[in-house]
């Protein structure tokens, strides 16, 4: 084993989660394959496993240093390939249409843009730079193969683009296939009960149009204008990416494919409760075609709450949890995931079983990871009466703290930057309840009340 945890891990999906993952186990293995069923290309480009990709793909701070924390130098690399360096929030519009806009205040935080592809490429690159990653594309995985003793992970079987198929032995799987569908169906193979299922269901549709940026563009870079609940749900994203161009997307709830042309994406976008986005893209050079998406609901796989998982798996990224996209956290909680598996790596070395000891300590602090972005989400997603799921006993009264969190972060700059570090993934959400940032909170909603 020459100090390492494992001959051989074996990762499933060559998506955000997958590529972050193979970074964390490379030096616990000898050997670290990925596994992806499309065949990939060697630059930037769209493909049918991740339809996802052709739609705006915010790469939030937490995520971003959690990516250089696995493989150093990525957001330079990332620079170089022609992403957009944006300033949050001094490049931004950030606009809500009940509260307003927030000032555009220099945080010292800053995110890039890029399209989806571009960010999978330069992570591609940095996974394949590392000696003992491969990457096998064109291959799918077909099952997880549990050992003839019962709840111990043997392997995978691959179906390959020849026809032919093989058995990859493994001493740890990643399923990080977006989905989780081989790990459920390793569940239903030994008989296990699967994981009990959140489910918090918006029916969103997306409509996504790439432009060239005019040459009378606003100063601001990046431009979201967030739902407004209980009533508007419209929402949208103005994001710059690669080659000059951005990426705008807006929201709705009902069937994907209804905005079907530029002007009715357009139109869209004059009924956005705030105005910036449509006077950005008014005069703009109109696209050949849009691209739509369906969201039905956001999911969390609660695998933290089984007693335990069969030896050898571990599920990541989206295959754990789901989130709206429209708040842009799937790919940075995939790779705060992957940083926590690489954390676990490192704690259990000297652990009698280090792979179960993985498995255990990386389910125990889950929740840490994915409680965060879950919450803030699905709590402003619950506020439409039409959202079907759960509304937690303190639901009320979380919401009014958002809006009075919102008024404060207007005001005042100190609570400007906590909201900021939370919503971005730097800070625990807890950083909101600290008595300092409380007392800030109270003093703005007080001299309102005056
Ligand atoms: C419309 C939309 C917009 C989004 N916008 C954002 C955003 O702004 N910001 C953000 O952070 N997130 C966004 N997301 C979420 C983001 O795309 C995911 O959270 C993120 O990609 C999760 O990464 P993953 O590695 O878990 O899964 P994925 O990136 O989906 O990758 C899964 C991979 O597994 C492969 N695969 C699946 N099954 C198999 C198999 N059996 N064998 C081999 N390979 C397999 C797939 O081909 C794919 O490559 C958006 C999602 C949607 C739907």
């Amino acid at each position: 084993m020459s100090g390492k945890l494992g001959r051989r891990a074996v990762v499933i999906g060559a998506g955000i989660g997958g590529l972050a993952a193979a970074g964390a186990l490379a030096p616990y293995f000898e050997q670290v394959d990925i596994v992806e069923r499309d065949v990939l290309a060697g630059s930037a480009a769209s493909r049918t496993g991740t339809p996802q990709d052709r739609h705006s793909h915010g790469l939030l701070a937490g995520g971003l240093k959690a990516l250089d924390e696995i493989y150093p130098g990525f957001s330079q690399q990332l620079t170089k390939a022609g992403a957009v360096a944006v300033g949050i929030a001094q490049d931004v519009r950030y606009e809500r249409g009940d509260v307003g806009a927030l000032p555009m205040r220099d945080l010292g935080i800053s995110i890039r843009g890029a399209t989806r592809p571009l960010i999978e490429a330069v992570l591609r690159n940095c996974a394949t730079a590392v000696s003992n990653i491969a990457v096998h594309s064109g291959c799918r995985v077909s099952a997880i193969v549990p050992s003839p003793r019962g709840a111990d992970v043997h392997g995978v079987h691959i179906e390959l683009r020849s026809g032919s198929s093989k058995t990859l032995e493994a001493d740890l799987v990643i399923d990080a296939s977006g989905r989780g569908a081989p790990t459920l169906m390793l569940f239903d193979a030994l008989s296990w009960a699967r994981p009990k299922l959140s489910e918090v269901g918006v029916d969103i549709s997306y409509a996504t149009a790439v432009l060239d940026i005019p040459d009378e563009a606003p100063t601001w870079k990046l431009a979201i204008t967030l739902p407004s609940p209980p009533t508007q749900p419209l929402n949208a994203l103005l994001l710059p990416v690669e080659g000059d161009r951005w990426m705008v997307t807006i929201i709705d709830y009902g069937a994907p494919g209804q905005l079907k042309t530029w002007e009715d994406l357009l139109a869209a976008a004059r009924r956005l409760p705030t105005p910036s986005i449509y006077q950005a893209i008014r005069h703009a050079t109109p696209p050949e075609s849009l691209s739509h998406y369906g969201f039905a609901a956001s999911m969390w796989r609660h695998f933290e709450q089984l007693p335990r998982l069969p030896r050898g798996v571990l599920p990541l990224g989206d295959s754990i949890c789901r989130f709206n996209p429209i708040y842009g956290q799937g790919m940075s909680s995939a790779a705060r995931q992957a940083r926590l598996l690489r954390e676990m790596l490192e704690r259990v070395a000297a652990e009698p079983d280090p792979i179960a000891a993985v498995q255990a300590g990386f389910m125990a602090e889950i929740p840490g990871v994915v409680e965060a972005p879950w919450s803030m989400s699905t709590r402003t997603d619950l506020a439409f009466p039409t959202t079907r799921g759960e509304r937690p006993e303190n639901f009320e009264q979380s919401r009014q703290f958002d809006i009075a969190l919102f008024r404060a972060v207007i005001a005042d700059p100190v609570v400007h930057r906590a909201m900021v570090e939370v919503a971005q993934l730097l800070a625990p959400r807890s950083l909101l309840q600290e008595p300092h940032i409380k007392a800030r909170i109270e003093a703005v909603a007080a001299k309102a009340m005056a």
